[in-house]
Order: C-alpha cells, then structure tokens, then sequence
C-alpha cells in the first residue's frame, strides 16, 4: 500500500480535512493516475454528509478526475506512463451480467463499484475518491482525455458531462425538440450545452433570477423563472422534455404541468426526501416520469470525443482544496458558475 495525502470526512458532520488514506500498488490491469483536477459534484455533498444513507468513513469523495498516468501494470494495453487519463463515478462492476456486457455498468445486476464509498477487495476499507494526489484504478475503467481542451474544464464531464448526454441521446432529444433543463448547477450547464449542440431548443427553468443571462450565453434560448406564476402558466404544456437536475426536494407536479402530452421528465437530480406524484400529474396527458444513471464507460468515452470534437467543456471556478467546505455552502445556496473544480497541486 502507498499512503496517499487526500481530505476525508471522518463524519457526517465534521467537515472535510487533511487524511491520509491507503492506494493499492498498481496491479497487472492497473493504472495509476496523479491527479491534476478534480470536479466538485452535489453528489459529493450529499455522501459525505450520508444524506443518502450507507457513506462509510473516513469518505473521500471525487469522482470527476483528470490526471496524468504514472504508472501501469504489466498487462495494461491502453495507456502508458505520461497519458492524460479520467475516471468518473465507477472503478468496477462484475464485467458478466447483460448489463456489463453491453457496457451499461452503471446498471451492473450485481452492484457498481463507485469511485468512492464503494466495495473492495484489495486491502483498502472502501474506494476513495478524487479529492487525493493520486487514484489506482482497472484500465477497463480508465477514459482517454484528450489534450486539446483546457483539463480543468474536462473534469466535471467525468459526471456532470455524461449524466446528461446519457439521457439525451437515450431519449433521442435533438432538432424539431423543446427541452425544459431544470436547475442552472453542475448537471443543469452541462445539459444546456449539450442539448443546445444536439439541436434541441432549450429553455432553462431556475428559481434563480439572476441566472437568465447566463443560461442564454450557455445556449438556452428561453428563460423561465420557476417562481413567476405568470410565466409558468404561459409555459404550460410545451416541453417534450424536461431534463430535472434539481439536488433538493421540490415539487415535481408544478414542473410535469409543462410537459405536452406524450412529453417526458426525465430525473437525474436525487433529492434525499422521495418526491409525491399524484397519478394525475401523469394520465391525463399520457406523460411519462422516467430517470438515468450517470452513463457506462463506452459511451463516457464516446462523450469525451464529442466534447473535445466540439469544443464543450464546463464552466469552472477553480479552488485549492483548502477551500472545500467553503465550496460546499456555495454550492448549497446555489453560488457556482457552474461547477467549482479542485486544483490538485494545492494538496
Ligand atoms: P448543483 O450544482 O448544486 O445544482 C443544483 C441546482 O438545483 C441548483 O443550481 C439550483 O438551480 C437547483 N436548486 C437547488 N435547490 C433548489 C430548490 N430548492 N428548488 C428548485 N431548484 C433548486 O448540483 P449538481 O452537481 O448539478 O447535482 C444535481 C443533483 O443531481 C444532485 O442531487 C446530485 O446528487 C444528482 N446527480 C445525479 C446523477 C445521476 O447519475 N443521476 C449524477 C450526478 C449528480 P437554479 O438556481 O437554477 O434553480
Ligand atoms: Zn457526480
Ligand atoms: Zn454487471
């Protein structure tokens, strides 16, 4: 084991401090990564602080990384010492039920293997995350990055970037489309991005007023402030989609009430409290409720290349990791633009 320097929660309400934790020698499939960037995820918030229930500790969390690969094992084919490499929200998975098999490992039957408080059998109490110098990891579950976009800002694709392309594309959302993106954070820039580049016509729905000209800079084409009675009545009944990326508990009737008949909601946010749906939300317009997982490692890479093709990456506010409790109450009160990404050099 190589003692590694990383911030750690030791509990649900200690904030996040200097903790060193154990890293496996690479192994045969190895890679080992020394991390550049790593982006700051609600998801990260909410493990740490076990809203969600189950967060081992001490829990490093991160699972938007970008490093440089400085060491592989002896049977590693698909990057050498000096590569950019990424690693996003998953380590491992069986690799043999259907799911795996057609590279949907984010639905593994048999359980994923998160990038941190996940399962392991190397010696190491449970998978820890980005917020650390360096990450060891199966090549299987190691992206290529591409070196002609700014790194920081390719960080948070790793799971801003795929959570929404993933449903995107598996929902066909493109040209002649009208997408409602649902909460201007991490997850709800990069959707306007990237529905925006597919085609789509966006209209951002935030409860925050201030956002317009930014999310229209982003590529929205509407604005729609939640909390203008007289607006969402005018917006009623006219999205195909509405991408919901919202992190805290809201009423998902008054945001359904937007969708056409047949229209879709799509949830990718994971409020800690379930959500109250009454059917009539639903029938009536014979309108569907649907969620997405992040995205497999296939179509993560297949993001990566879209993104360095296009030229899309995040919007970031970079901060030494000294600054990550702080973060956390930004990110609570809605204060990012539009995701805070970690400088690893400050560790
Ligand atoms: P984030 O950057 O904090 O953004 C969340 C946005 O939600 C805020 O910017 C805000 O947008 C909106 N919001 C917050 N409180 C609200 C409220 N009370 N009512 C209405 N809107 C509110 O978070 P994120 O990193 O994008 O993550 C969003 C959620 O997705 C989290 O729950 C996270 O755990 C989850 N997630 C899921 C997956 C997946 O695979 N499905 C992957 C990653 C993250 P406005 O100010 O514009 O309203
Ligand atoms: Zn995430
Ligand atoms: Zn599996």
């Amino acid at each position: 084991m190589n003692a590694t320097k990383a911030f750690a929660a030791q509990s649900s309400t200690s904030p996040l401090a200097p903790h060193d934790i154990p890293r496996r020698e690479p192994q045969a499939n190895d890679v080992q990564i020394d991390i550049m960037y790593c982006g700051v995820c609600h998801s990260d918030i909410h493990t740490a602080r076990n809203e969600w229930g189950g967060t081992k500790y001490p829990c490093v969390p991160g699972h938007e990384i970008v490093g440089r690969v400085s060491a592989i094992g002896s049977n590693v084919t698909r990057f050498k010492v000096g590569d950019l490499a990424g690693i996003g929200c998953l380590v491992d998975s069986c690799r043999e039920c259907d799911n795996c098999k057609q590279g949907l490992q984010q639905y593994c039957d048999n359980g994923i293997v998160g990038t941190y408080n996940g399962k392991t059998s190397d010696g190491t109490p449970h998978t820890f995350g980005g917020y650390s110098k360096q990450i060891v990891a199966d090549e299987s579950f190691v992206l290529h990055i591409s070196d002609r976009l700014p790194l920081a800002g390719v960080a948070p694709l790793l799971c801003a970037g795929i959570t929404t392309y993933s449903p995107l594309r598996h929902w066909k959302v493109g040209v002649g489309h009208k997408i409602g993106v649902l909460g201007l954070g991490g997850l709800g820039h990069m959707a306007v991005k990237l529905a925006s580049s597919f085609g789509a016509e966006v209209t951002m729905i935030s409860h925050s007023a201030h956002k317009e000209a930014d999310a229209k800079r982003l590529g929205a084409t509407h604005f729609l402030l939640s909390s203008d009675k007289g607006q969402m009545n005018k917006a009623l009944k006219t999205f195909d989609f509405i991408l919901n990326t919202v992190s805290a508990p809201h009423d998902y009737n008054t945001y359904l009430q937007l969708l056409k008949t047949n229209g879709t909601m799509i949830c990718v946010g994971a409020p800690i409290e379930p959500a109250k749906i009454p059917s009539f939300s639903l029938i009536g317009q014979r309108r569907s409720l649907v969620g997405s997982l992040i995205g497999g490692i296939p179509e993560t890479q297949e993001m990566l290349d879209y993104c360095a093709e296009k030229g899309i990456t995040s919007d970031v506010e970079i901060i030494p990791i000294q600054q990550i409790n702080e973060a956390y109450e930004r990110m609570l009160k809605g204060d990012v633009k539009y995701r805070f990404v970690i400088d690893m050099q400050s560790l």
